[in-house]
């Protein structure tokens, strides 16, 4: 059995879940100790919790230590069976970082899934569904397997109460990918959704776009959405020849719309002067299927805690070699097989 603490790099919900996705996928038992030890609250919040019962329902896994708080799972997987899921975070937790843990497994399944998530859909600290389906799934199609997301409600945090379904029709193994070059821009989008708040919040937000970015008001849009709660968020979409990406401002009670509209200004400056492809997110998101296809490259920022935290991780599981070269905002990330 596989032993990892939770506790190293990064030291979050991700070496959890990037352990229960490899563990799944590669039917290895692991241990983990000391779950989110670097956080305010450690242990298995019910995002987390969800997910390590979401990996045990797909696995038919043998789990000890699934309940709230704790700071050690042991998961032992059996195998992996697609099938038709529903998984309830029952907060306002991220149901997007649910998908993400069992979402690699089921790429190469016997079968078709169809999983049903409910909870928080547009979160901080976490890819926002626009995120999944715009930037990460697309990327996913690319290695084989067809998979589909349809949101059905938002959920923003604190009331939740957000739901999508995600149909995967899964391949036998995942290509590789290389994705060195943005190529040309081809669209951008600026949308401000609002939930139970006032539109004005949206308008302050897409002035602030227009001003700082100066893109074409035919791009941006204010949309009023359903929730059970009140939310904002700001997306914009910079859709490129061979990636879309997406950057993200989160509405909070007494921050200024313009001051959620600069920060993700910044986010998306930072990515149009760099030239690479590959933003933050997506790629510490995107390492793992590249590693289970067994190869792959792609030009990013400058690597996060999470991405170093996830290739300690997946080294663990895969002979693969991780090679990161570059400096400043231009780095390449290559995923090999070990020879
Ligand atoms: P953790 O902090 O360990 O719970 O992991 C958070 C995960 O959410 C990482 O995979 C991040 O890349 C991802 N994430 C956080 N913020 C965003 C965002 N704005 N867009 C896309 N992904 C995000």
């Amino acid at each position: 059995m596989l032993i990892l603490d939770g506790s190293l790099g990064e030291g979050g919900g991700q070496i959890l879940r990037t352990s229960l996705a490899l563990s799944m996928a590669t039917r290895t038992p692991v241990r983990i100790e000391k779950i989110r030890a670097r956080r305010r609250k450690p242990g298995l919040m019910r995002q987390h919790l969800t997910a390590v019962k979401a990996a045990a329902a797909v696995s038919s896994a043998r789990v000890e230590g699934a309940v709230p708080g704790s700071d050690c799972v042991t998961f032992e997987p059996s195998e992996v069976e697609a099938g038709d899921y529903h998984f309830d975070v029952g907060t306002a937790g991220s149901a997007t970082l649910v998908l993400q843990t069992v979402l690699p497994a089921l790429l190469t399944a016997q079968g078709p899934s169809t999983l049903v998530l409910e909870g928080g859909t547009h979160n901080p600290f976490a890819p926002p569904f626009p995120f999944l389906d715009r930037a990460y799934l697309p990327l996913i199609n690319c290695m084989g397997p067809e998979v589909r997301a349809d949101l059905e409600q938002h959920g923003f945090f604190p009331a939740g109460g957000g739901r999508f379904r995600v149909e995967i029709r899964p391949c036998r193994h995942l290509t590789g990918l290389r994705v060195l070059e943005r190529g040309e821009i081809r669209a951008r989008r600026a949308r401000a959704l609002v939930a139970r708040l006032n539109e004005s919040i949206g308008r302050r937000e897409i002035r602030r776009i227009e001003a700082r970015l100066s893109w074409d008001r035919s791009c941006l849009e204010v949309e009023k959405v359903h929730s059970d709660g009140p939310g904002n968020v700001l997306l914009l979409e910079v859709q490129s020849e061979h990636v879309t990406e997406v950057f993200t401002g989160f509405g909070k009670r007494g921050v200024p719309a313009e001051r959620v509209a600069d920060g993700a200004v910044n986010e998306v400056r930072r990515y149009l002067a760099s030239g690479v492809p590959v933003g933050i997110h997506l790629a510490d998101q995107l390492l793992l299927p590249l590693a289970l296809a067994g190869g792959g490259s792609f030009r990013t920022l400058e690597p996060t805690q999470h991405t170093h935290t996830n290739i300690e991780v997946l080294k663990k599981f895969l002979d693969v070699d991780i090679r990161l070269t570059g400096g400043g905002d231009d780095w390449t990330l290559e995923v090999e097989r070990s020879a």
